[in-house]
């Protein structure tokens, strides 16, 4: 039965989560939740690896942070965090050096100590053969910033594994989520705010959804109860974009990821959370050790869990992870973009999340999109029947 709800969520990842616990928190206003998979939370979601113990990110490993306060003070409400700082090392050829670029990687690779402007001044030169502003893709931008030595070790062949795309064909914004550092610094967030929930991913997601008048489906595709929802019921959708208008402007290109799970008879595998593999040689990309993400906690101290991951396209029986920033995919989506708005204006559905607007949102950038689409949109609809359309942020 899908009738008497106030607002349907399709979808139970942070973003739809997030609207659902706002709208929830209105008095009187009854929310139902429908998820395709037999859990809630989206690609957040983890669990215990039986023979371990050990808590693993089930779709990928997942680091929390955030420079928006109000995010901030928001998931609190759900969760206490630890003090958990990310650093990321990198393997190329049998060296391993201290990523994302900063002088300690820099002196190493190349065999000499620099000062912070010696630094400066040996990139600059390798760097001048592209003018930053004027860089047309990936690979032009990355060598603006770091050079062709640095680019050809530590990008090159990641790029390639990661996104078995032609880097002169990707977007130059993709390489501006790794920065280049000048001093010895190598925390990979420069946010104000980061940790991992004490309790989990799965505690947290779980107290989100934990409320009175909110209700969950699991195992329920919303493709197939569409039909029973009283038309005009206000929707908001987290899946796919393209699924949801039966591809009609063709279909958005996603990389999946291919998780390989080994437990390994050590207390400690590689000394830290994650190890890019840079070489184009190794097939893998990085390789997680989940028990470095809580060395708070009690975990056994002869065994350890390591996740090795492939990255490649995604068919259409594979889970969507990370849209692909081509012009082809840029112009498709305008087209759906077109029709999210009618779709709006005429059946009050309206899209959000990683997949409903096929942006790579960090969860941070969901639950605060979550909260701005609240806020302007659903909230007052909800309150006092303002319209659902209106500019979309999609
Ligand atoms: P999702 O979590 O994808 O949730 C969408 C939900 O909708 C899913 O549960 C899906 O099953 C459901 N659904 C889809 N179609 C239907 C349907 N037809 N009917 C019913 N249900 C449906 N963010 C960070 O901040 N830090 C990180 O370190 C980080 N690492 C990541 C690593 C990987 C490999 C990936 C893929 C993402 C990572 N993210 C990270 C991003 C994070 O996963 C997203 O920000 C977050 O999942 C976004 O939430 P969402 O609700 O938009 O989407
Ligand atoms: N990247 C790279 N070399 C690395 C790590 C990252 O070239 O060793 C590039 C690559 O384009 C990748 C992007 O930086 O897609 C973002 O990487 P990050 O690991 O921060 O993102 P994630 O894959 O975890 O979302």
């Amino acid at each position: 039965d899908f009738a008497g709800y106030d607002l349907i969520v399709v979808g139970s990842g942070f973003f739809g989560l997030t609207v659902a616990e706002r709208a929830a928190s209105q008095p009187g206003k009854k929310v139902l939740i429908l998820e395709r998979r037999s859990h809630i939370g989206g690609n957040a979601y983890s669990e215990q690896e039986p023979e371990t113990g050990i808590e693993v990110h089930s779709y990928g490993a997942h680091l929390f942070h955030t420079s928006n306060k109000r995010v901030w003070d928001y998931v609190n409400q759900f969760a206490d965090f630890t003090d958990y700082q990310h650093r990321v090392f990198a393997k190329v050829g049998e060296q391993v050096y201290s990523f994302p670029m900063n002088l300690a990687l820099i002196n190493q690779f190349f065999g000499k100590s620099h000062s912070p402007d010696e630094a400066r001044e040996l990139i600059a030169k390798q760097a001048s053969e592209f003018d930053t502003d004027a860089a047309q893709n990936l690979e032009e931008k990355a060598i603006s910033l770091i050079g062709r030595p640095l680019y050809e070790a530590f990008i090159r062949g990641y790029n390639a594994k990661q996104w078995q795309t032609d880097p002169k064909n990707l977007a130059a914004n993709i390489i501006t989520r790794l920065p280049v550092r000048y001093t010895f610094s190598n925390r990979y967030f420069n946010d104000t705010y980061e940790g991992l929930p004490v309790d989990g991913y799965t505690a947290w997601l779980e107290k989100m959804a934990d409320h009175p008048n909110i209700e969950v489906r699991l195992d329920v595709d919303y493709f197939d109860v569409r039909e029973q929802i009283p038309a005009g019921t206000p929707t908001v959708y987290t899946g796919p974009l393209d699924r949801y208008f039966d591809y009609s402007a063709g279909r958005l290109g996603w990389r999946t990821l291919d998780f390989e799970r080994e437990v390994v008879p050590t207390g400690d595998y590689q000394g830290t959370a994650v190890m890019n593999y840079n070489d184009a040689d190794v097939p893998f990309t990085r390789i997680h050790e989940f028990r470095h993400f809580h060395p708070e906690r009690d975990y056994p101290k002869d065994k350890t869990v390591i996740v090795r991951e492939y990255s490649r396209f995604a068919d259409e029986n594979d889970e969507p992870y990370y849209p692909i920033n081509t012009p082809e995919n840029r112009e498709m989506l305008e087209r759906y973009r077109e029709l999210a708005k009618n779709e709006a204006r005429e059946r009050n559905v309206v899209f959000g999340g990683r997949l409903g607007t096929y942006k790579y949102l960090d969860m941070h950038m969901a639950i605060g999109s979550a909260l701005t689409v609240f806020d302007n949109k659903i909230g007052p609809h909800l309150a006092d029947g303002a319209p659902l359309d209106g500019s979309l942020d999609v």
